[in-house]
């Protein structure tokens, strides 16, 4: 929502927003088969576990907990020194067990906040582990099954309903898919569904502090754009109906893109439905605070912590600092780019400004390359006569004072010709051929 635009409305929005993460794990969550699951020939990555087969057992993989906590612990929360893990029961033909194994009252992670860039904190809830489901897929007539992605670690993470506009939903979530990606703990790639938002939106009456008794959950919706259209929508849509005298109630919408509207898709299930129970073949998840130290101390460097260090060491302006820190590969090839060029006497800044603004593709450039043009575009400069000639001539149009006493035998006087010019190049200009240039103009 455009900010202005709260204040003409009768209701606040609400919004509260779930992220799902999939795991870059070697293996799956609970059994040995690989993660990796993409493009792979459907059903080839399966075993009795994921199959969810009568009488085969789980066990829990320590690369996933590991990653769960590196996340949590990167959003500030508490860990739990136990946690446990949960059965949550429904049917859905992708899910072989009937149910989910995940993670309910006792989730590994709980009470983290992020700060976004105006310096709102938005809570987190919980950080909790669970597993993926299979995949439907519909030929025709027919649907089928692919389980591979079945049992692939997931990673969920709650806010609490602290946001009010979708532009900090946004922010929130790309801030999210940049701490994966720095924490190498996901691809976070949207289109793939490596990470997936859900956001839960309802609306109050301005100044009111309870709750909403309903929400409704906006689900699978692929891509930033999507979701900040859909809750956008919902704002109004709710609030219409609001002015109507509807009484909204829990439930679940999709967005439709080519019709620009939400949908709804079931009316949403409560906690009780699921049923939850403790899961009876798993152990408890115990982590000391060896364990704790021992993950903090292999936390890699954050993106904010990046930011600062560009800002202080790099004299690099806060924006250009955000921008270069977006993804980790870009801030590597930045600080090797920093490195050589600094040897060739090419100030960080003028590296910062060659990526930024002449839109350098770093894919395509390498750092060599990127440097080598800085320099021979520092020394083409002091080469060409054509460029230095027109500063000269502005040189001599802005000093009349200094061009008389130097005709008037005052030779020194063109010394001062010269520092015009070279102020005009920001010292790039050869004084050498400053000069020659110069007394050629003022000899006619
Ligand atoms: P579920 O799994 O049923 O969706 P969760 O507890 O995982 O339940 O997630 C609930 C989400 O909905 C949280 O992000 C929470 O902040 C948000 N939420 C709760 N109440 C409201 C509300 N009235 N309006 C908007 N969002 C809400
Ligand atoms: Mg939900
Ligand atoms: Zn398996």
């Amino acid at each position: 929502m455009a900010q202005g635009e709260a204040k003409t409305l009768k209701y606040s929005p609400v919004i509260g927003l779930e992220i799902h993460v999939e795991l870059n794990t070697k293996t799956k969550m609970f059994c040995r088969c690989l993660a990796d699951y993409f493009a792979k020939k459907p059903n080839t990555h399966t075993c009795p576990v994921c199959l969810g087969l009568p009488g085969a057992l789980p066990y829990i993989n320590q690369e996933a907990i590991n990653k769960c906590l590196l996340i949590g612990l990167a959003l500030e929360c508490q860990v739990s020194s136990e946690s446990r893990f949960e059965r949550k029961n429904y049917f859905y033909p992708d899910l072989p067990k009937g149910y989910q194994i995940s993670q309910y009252r006792w989730p590994l992670c709980k009470n983290g906040k992020l700060k976004l860039s105006d310096g709102t904190i938005v809570n987190i809830n919980r950080v909790h582990q669970e597993e993926d489901t299979g995949k439907l897929m519909h030929q025709g007539e027919d649907t089928v099954v692919d389980f591979n992605r079945s049992g692939v670690p997931l990673v969920e993470i709650v806010t609490e309903p602290d946001f009010t506009t979708s532009e900090a939903v946004r922010e929130y979530a790309k801030s999210l898919q940049q701490l994966f990606r720095y924490l190498k703990v996901s691809n976070a790639d949207m289109e793939r569904g490596d990470m997936r938002l859900e956001a839960n939106i309802s609306l109050r009456p301005e100044g009111q502090t309870e709750l909403p008794a309903y929400r409704v959950e906006l689900k699978n919706i692929n891509s930033f754009s999507f979701m900040v259209k859909a809750i956008e929508y919902e704002i109004k849509r709710q609030s219409e109906e609001l002015e109507k005298g509807t009484k909204l109630t829990q439930q679940t919408r999709g967005w439709d893109d080519n019709k620009k509207v939400t949908y709804p898709q079931r009316e949403k299930e409560e906690a009780h439905d699921y049923r939850y129970f403790p899961e009876p073949d798993l152990p408890e998840i115990m982590i000391s605070m060896n364990q704790i130290d021992q993950i903090k101390s292999e936390m890699p460097e954050l993106p904010l912590q990046a930011q600062k260090r560009l800002v202080e060491k790099l004299g690099i302006t806060v924006s250009d600092a955000q921008i270069l820190t977006e993804n980790a590969e870009k801030l590597t090839y930045f600080e090797e780019a920093v490195e050589l060029a600094i040897a060739e006497q090419v100030s960080p800044k003028q590296v910062a400004n060659e990526i930024l603004n002449r839109g350098v593709d770093i894919q395509k450039t390498s750092i060599i390359e990127l440097v080598n043009s800085l320099v021979q575009r520092r020394s083409a400069v002091i080469s060409d006569d054509e460029t230095i000639r027109s500063w000269a001539k502005e040189a001599i149009t802005e000093n009349p004072q200094a061009v008389s006493d130097y005709k008037n035998g005052k030779t020194n006087a063109i010394m001062s010709l010269v520092g015009s010019v070279m102020r005009k190049s920001q010292g790039r200009a050869d004084a050498n051929i400053v000069k020659q240039l110069l007394e050629k103009l003022l000899y006619v």
